[in-house]
């Protein structure tokens, strides 16, 4: 049986994450994306490096385990870590300092399963490394909201924040605590633990009590992001800059001053995409600024902007999903009678193939009813039907699936009518 949270996916849900790769490839195309493709299986360490030993990720939802060699492996919980390890390892910051990469594939986490939410997921993301400017985080977000525009994906709202840099986010730690450590009792178990740990933690807390204490917070100011009179004025500049830029591309967006996001790497900008109909799990994408990360994986500095969203939760926000039965498998399949028509149909069949026509034929001699079934089980458009009348006259009937409708067209020019019926 499948693994928890795993899932076989073909059908509409496989034509589904078919055109939304296509829409993303095309995306990224415009914007100047390449693809890179990093393993599915890295070194555990870069990932407790990247994302931090204190995050969720880390301590309970990577898949690990003690290679023959010695050496403990995880699969891929994210794609940020892999491809800055992927951007130093191969030199790009030393040939191509200003890089922009995207990726598409499965990320493992060991979560629990519930809709939107799984063990193994798709994520498409893409990273800009090698700036600090602001215009990077914008273009990060425009490219988000030009795929989900793309996908005909509406009703999403964008949420943005600004944490601060690196040293300003451990200053406001500080504050973060001189405020929630007094009222530590009222506070859920687990953001008692979180006071310890990490205290950015607490504002993703959905206990009503918890929040209510988080929405008394002081340093909660409308309109702005988390701790406004403390962020330096060079954070609160970047921040404008990013509004502006978003503000030029056309992108709606609403400050959440308590939107900090899970893994520790992000600095400065974070942003998230929502959609109403995903219900708990209502990000769709989300991402943000780390330029610190390149840094701690032993590179120069570098400035570096990303995000990703969920394969399965676009799915999800989809308007028309695909659907199988209007799709074909088969545009044509060749339905023949008798030994000589099986052998010229056989030919036909690679002659066909070969034009690049998609055809099928059945080859276990099975009557000719049969034979239309499953031209129709193989949602093909057209059967074409030989038998020895045909042969003998050089031609083939054709048969439309949906209408019923016959015609009869000559062998010879088999490649050049077919070709002026596909779609
Ligand atoms: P994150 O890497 O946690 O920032 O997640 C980015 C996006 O990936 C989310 O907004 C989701 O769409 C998707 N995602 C993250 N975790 C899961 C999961 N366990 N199952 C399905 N999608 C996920």
């Amino acid at each position: 049986v499948r693994l928890k949270g795993t899932e076989d996916i073909f059908g509409p849900q496989a034509l589904c994450f078919d055109r939304i790769e296509t829409s993303a490839r095309a995306v990224f195309k415009i914007f100047g994306f390449e693809e890179l493709r990093t393993p599915y299986l890295e070194s555990k360490k870069l990932f407790t490096h990247a994302l931090g030993t204190g995050t969720d990720v880390v301590q309970k939802e990577m898949y690990e385990f003690l290679d023959k060699s010695g050496e403990v492996v995880a699969l891929r919980p994210e794609g940020t870590a892999g491809i800055v390890r992927a951007y130093l390892e191969n030199n790009f910051h030393k040939t191509q300092p200003f890089c922009r990469f995207f990726y598409l594939g499965p990320m493992f986490r060991r979560e629990r399963p519930q809709k939107g939410r799984l063990r193994q997921f798709h994520q498409i993301g893409a990273e800009i490394l090698g700036g600090e400017s602001p215009y990077s985080d914008a273009e990060a977000i425009h490219c988000l909201t030009a795929l989900l525009d793309h996908l005909g994906i509406s009703g999403y709202t964008v949420k943005l924040n600004m944490l601060g840099t690196m040293d300003e986010r451990q200053a406001f730690k500080k504050t973060l605590l001189d405020y929630f450590k007094p009222q530590a009792a009222a506070l859920c178990e687990d953001c008692q633990s979180r006071l310890e740990k990490n205290v950015y933690r607490v504002f993703d807390c959905k206990k009503e009590f918890c929040r209510a204490i988080v929405s008394r917070a002081p340093f909660l100011v409308p309109d702005a992001p988390l701790l406004p009179r403390e962020l330096s004025a060079r954070s609160h500049e970047h921040f404008d800059l990013v509004r502006k830029a978003l503000e030029k591309n056309g992108i709606s967006y609403r400050i959440e001053p308590t939107m900090v996001r899970g893994l520790d790497y992000y600095t400065r900008t974070v942003f998230e995409i929502t959609h109403p109909r995903l219900g708990a799990q209502d990000a769709l994408g989300a991402g943000g600024r780390y330029d610190k990360l390149v840094e701690s994986l032993g590179g120069p500095a570098t400035g570096a902007v990303g995000f990703a969203i969920g394969v399965e939760r676009l799915l999800l926000c989809l308007e028309a999903p695909e659907d199988a039965d209007k799709s074909f498998v088969n545009f044509f399949t060749i339905a023949t009678i008798g030994e000589a028509a099986f052998h010229e149909g056989f030919r036909l069949l690679s002659e066909l193939r070969t034009a690049g026509l998609a055809v099928a034929m059945d080859f276990q001699g099975k009557s000719m009813k049969s034979q239309m079934r499953l031209a129709d089980k193989m949602r093909s458009r057209y059967a074409i039907i030989l038998g020895d009348t045909e042969l003998t006259r050089k031609i083939f009937v054709l048969k439309n699936m949906e209408t019923g409708t016959q015609e009869e067209l000559p062998l010879t020019e088999a490649v050049s009518e077919l070709k002026k019926r596909t779609l």
